[in-house]
């Protein structure tokens, strides 16, 4: 995984301090890019000042961070199965008023906003573990299907549609996580709209073509691809984007919120998964950092 990312920031980090300090430095080198306060001509602000302006904008709530992750919960949506709902939380303790303090939880890896991570597909690929904070914070790409998808509820997102919005945008970016807003966030809450199944129990809901992974793992240099459904592919089409994504190293996001909310260039993503030995994913909260 970590030899096909782009090799814009150096990495190795072996103890929370020094992931703390790269936690900061990508804040800063995300951010400094995106400077929009007044420059001093005489002195112009060096690229470190820049960002350190930008963090301090993001410490104190000015710039805009849209948290892409939904709750965790026994009510929520989950892929259809026999035994129902595998997430479950249990109270262990609870203070006089009731409220819980402690509780205990289960879930699988793939349940909820989660990763997959590519070991998850094809076999000798990245663990969960494996995956480094460079692999994590990236760029987003952010493709609005949501207008083909409620036409079309088995829809998947092809290649011309990649290149209609390099047309409008630009070549994706270097180590971008591209993201397919499909309108499936906004169903969330109704599980029977958000899963569609037929009447033979067939669930209907959008996602990438195969064709459209291939071009992003082959043609352009992506961190990983991401969608707000069950499953980066189409309910009806198998698997094959799943393969051909993880299938080179990179992972992919699902059931992910408020896609709605992000810009289709210009924001930046910081994931943050559960980090469970040799895990093949697991769940992850997810923000999107959206400069002015
Ligand atoms: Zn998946």
């Amino acid at each position: 995984m970590t030899s096909s990312t782009p090799p814009t920031r150096a990495v190795p980090i072996p103890d929370a301090a020094r992931l703390l300090q790269l936690i900061t430095v990508a804040v800063l080198v995300l951010a400094s890019g995106c400077n929009t306060a007044p420059q001093d001509d005489a002195a112009p602000p060096t690229d470190h000042a820049a960002g350190a302006d930008r963090l301090q904008q993001l410490f104190d709530g000015t710039l805009p961070v849209i948290d892409l992750t939904h709750a965790l919960s026994p009510e929520g949506p989950h892929w259809p199965s026999d035994s129902g709902n595998p997430f479950s939380y249990e109270v262990r303790s609870a203070h006089d008023s009731g409220a819980v303090s402690m509780g205990a939880y289960s879930t699988p890896e793939h349940h909820g906003t989660h990763i997959d991570a590519p070991i998850h597909s094809v076999d000798g690929q990245p663990d969960v573990d494996d995956l480094t904070a460079q692999d994590l914070f990236g760029p987003i790409a952010l493709i609005d299907a949501s207008a083909q998808c409620a036409a079309d509820p088995d829809y998947q997102l092809s290649v011309e549609d990649i290149q209609t919005w390099e047309a409008t945008h630009g070549t994706l970016p270097q180590g971008a996580v591209v993201l397919m807003y499909t309108g499936w966030s906004l169903k969330w809450d109704d599980f029977d709209a958000y899963k569609n199944q037929d009447d033979e129990g067939r669930m209907h809901f959008p996602g990438f073509s195969e064709g459209a992974g291939r071009l992003l793992v082959e043609g352009r240099n992506i961190r990983g691809i991401g969608i707000d459904t069950l499953s980066v592919d189409a309910a009806v089409a198998g698997f094959g984007a799943h393969r051909v994504v993880n299938g080179h190293g990179k992972y992919h996001l699902e059931n992910v919120a408020n896609l709605h909310q992000i810009p289709a260039i210009g924001a930046y993503l910081i994931v943050a998964p559960i980090k469970i030995k040799d895990g093949s994913g697991g769940q992850v909260r997810l923000f999107a950092v959206v400069p002015d």
